[in-house]
């Protein structure tokens, strides 16, 4: 999920043909993968979805610290840190929850639950709406310029404090 430098890769793909597909086993409502305004792809829901539902769950590849390291290096990653020891890396044996983008005022947030990381509704998400997540990057980390279009954006992904 994470991007380490959002601006070298703004445009989505040309081709249709290689548009990312969301797993169903691992999505409970109905929901596409297409371009996004905020990075790249992007996650929308085909329905309207009630507050406080589990919509999708991330999914990949179980990755120990020594490995995390090492992919989250790459400009383009999709890591999510599921406690102190394990990393998921969503390219590989991702659900399609990777694709969803960050936002400083989100409609989702992640309920880590018996080792599974689940993607929650905050609110009310009706039909065409793009899902998005706040990716909590830590402070202390490389700034990650956000260009989510909230109102509250705090201008980076990274939070202040
Ligand atoms: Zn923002």
């Amino acid at each position: 999920m994470p991007v380490k430098n959002p601006s070298k890769s703004k445009s989505a793909p040309k081709q249709a043909s290689t548009t990312p597909q969301i797993n169903p086993k691992y999505a409970f409502f109905k929901m596409k993968i297409a371009p996004s305004e905020i990075h790249r792809w992007g996650l929308y829901a085909l329905e309207d979805i009630p507050a406080k539902k589990k919509v999708m769950e991330y999914t990949g590849e179980r990755c120990n610290r020594k490995e995390t390291k090492i992919r989250g290096d790459a400009e383009l990653n999709y890591m999510f840190t599921l406690n102190s020891y394990w990393t998921l890396d969503g390219s590989v044996g991702g659900s399609g929850a990777e694709y969803i983008n960050h936002c400083c005022d989100p409609n989702l947030y992640a309920w880590v639950f018996k080792e599974h990381i689940l993607y929650m509704t905050k609110r009310p998400i009706v039909k065409g709406e793009e899902l998005t997540i706040d990716y909590h990057f830590a402070k202390d980390v490389d700034k990650v310029i956000c260009s989510c279009g909230a109102k509250t954006c705090r201008g980076t992904i990274n939070l202040l404090k």
